[in-house]
């Protein structure tokens, strides 16, 4: 009798437990959707400060306007951390390419990283491969001298598309010293794009120590079928001049920190946040600057409703993630030395489209202790949490120091339309979705610290 008791008043409180919990994620996601200032943070990012690489003036007013925001937000402190970071110079560019009789400019964009012509003229037939065992199998003096086009479709079979990118984007990565090795003089690749447009797509490239540093650039798919269609038909010549280099040394630059203490565990700190820097083409609109302004509105939300987090809420605006991940580092080792205890780091940049989960980089039991609370999020279309997730951002945390980490995991299904390329631009981003993946950030960090999840 005294057990069934016992079992009735257990179900009593979690049923109790659950509905202070969906009211309060109620109250949550009412606030941003009808006060979030998230997306007008972005429209000052994107319209005032634009695109923002790293080490450029561009970034420097990016930490300034971070501070502001975040300052704004009603954070209970608000400082910088520096960094020292690279700093990738792009300059002009132009490639030509003769396809039919006559040269044609067409739209390309170098690689990040990436060594140009030194503004010299680059003029070399192309060949085309379609993957890297297309390319293993060609002698070396059939590579020599040309500039190898590699053709690898992005591929479309994957319904979650960061699947797709992970699979295509080793061709950007590593493919101007896969071609270096044999002599290749320059590269071009189809972007990592889903897009039936001709927007070509920027992004890291990375030379190895024992290679040449062989000009990259990237065609939009357009582009890139009508030049698999002339290489298939015969010799396709290209002319190329490009600018873009790294320039020496580093630059000094800062992550943009605030943050909420807790009320009875301020030692326990659970971070979230998204990257300010960008690519230096459109405006950084959805990668990343919409993490960085649903993480601030995390925190102006919680103040806004006078929640005060258990655990120490910080969001942070990390820098150099696109090309180096300084920022990321220069977090850890400071979390380290300062002997912090990280319970949790989340990082929110897959875009700001409509929220469907949360994936979870961390332990089974860890991962179940958090899973048991899905549905209260049900209401909100979030379901999944199923994938693994993190951020590179929050990586060196989980690295160095062991720290569960998670990320927002939105509707996948045009990021890698607008990631890196000129469109990707404040206009592209929907406020409804935007605060939505902010509410869900502010309902999943207030769970697990009023729970004592992690
Ligand atoms: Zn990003």
């Amino acid at each position: 009798m005294k057990l069934r008791l016992l079992a009735v008043l257990a179900l009593l409180s979690s049923s109790v437990s659950f509905a202070q919990d969906s009211l309060m994620f109620r109250k949550i996601a009412d606030e941003v959707m009808t006060h979030g200032k998230c997306y007008d943070d972005l429209r000052v990012l994107c319209k005032t400060v634009g695109h923002r690489i790293s080490g450029s003036p561009a970034a420097a007013k990016a930490v300034v306007w971070g501070e502001k925001a975040m300052r704004a937000s009603g954070a209970d402190k608000v400082w910088l951390q520096a960094c020292d970071v690279p700093y990738w110079y792009r300059g002009k560019e132009k490639l030509m390419l003769k396809i039919g009789k006559k040269y044609k400019e067409v739209d390309a964009v170098s690689l990040g990283n990436s060594h140009g012509t030194d503004g010299k003229l680059l003029k070399a037939p192309i060949i085309m491969v379609h993957n890297f065992n297309e390319f293993k199998a060609l002698p070396e003096r059939v590579v020599k001298g040309k500039i190898v086009f590699f053709n690898y479709r992005f591929r479309q079979d994957f319904i979650f598309t960061f699947q797709g990118y992970g699979d295509a984007v080793k061709y950007r990565g590593g493919g101007p010293s896969v071609a270096a090795e044999k002599g290749a003089v320059g590269v071009i690749i189809r972007s990592m794009s889903t897009g039936c447009d001709d927007y070509p797509h920027t992004g890291g490239t990375y030379y190895k120590d024992s290679t040449k540093k062989i000009p990259a650039m990237a065609l939009g798919n357009t582009t890139a079928d009508a030049l698999e269609k002339a290489c298939e038909h015969g010799q396709v010549m290209a002319k190329w001049k490009s600018e873009c280099h790294m320039k020496p040394g580093l630059v000094r630059s800062y992550n943009v920190i605030g943050e909420i203490k807790g009320s009875e565990h301020p030692e326990r700190i659970i971070t979230v946040g998204g990257h300010l820097d960008s690519w230096d083409v459109g405006e950084g609109a959805q990668d990343d600057g919409a993490g960085c302004v649903q993480s601030i509105e995390v925190l102006r939300a919680m103040k806004a409703l006078g929640l005060r987090p258990k655990y120490t809420v910080r969001a942070v605006l990390f820098m150099n993630e696109e090309n180096g991940q300084k920022g990321g580092q220069a977090y850890a080792d400071s979390a380290i030395a300062l002997k912090e205890n990280h319970v949790l780091a989340i990082e929110t940049d897959a875009g700001g489209f409509s929220p469907r989960g949360v994936g979870l980089e961390m332990s089974d039991a860890q991962k179940a202790a958090i899973v048991k609370y899905r549905d209260l999020f049900l209401p909100y279309g979030v379901y999944d949490f199923d994938h693994e997730g993190g951020g590179s951002d929050i990586d060196p945390l989980r690295q160095k120091m062991k720290v569960p980490l998670a990320g927002l995991s939105p509707d996948s299904q045009r990021y890698f339309d607008l990631h890196h390329t000129n469109n990707d631009v404040f206009e592209q981003v929907n406020h409804r979705e935007l605060k939505l993946g902010a509410a869900t950030l502010a309902q999943f960090i207030y769970l697990v610290s009023e729970h004592g999840l992690l």
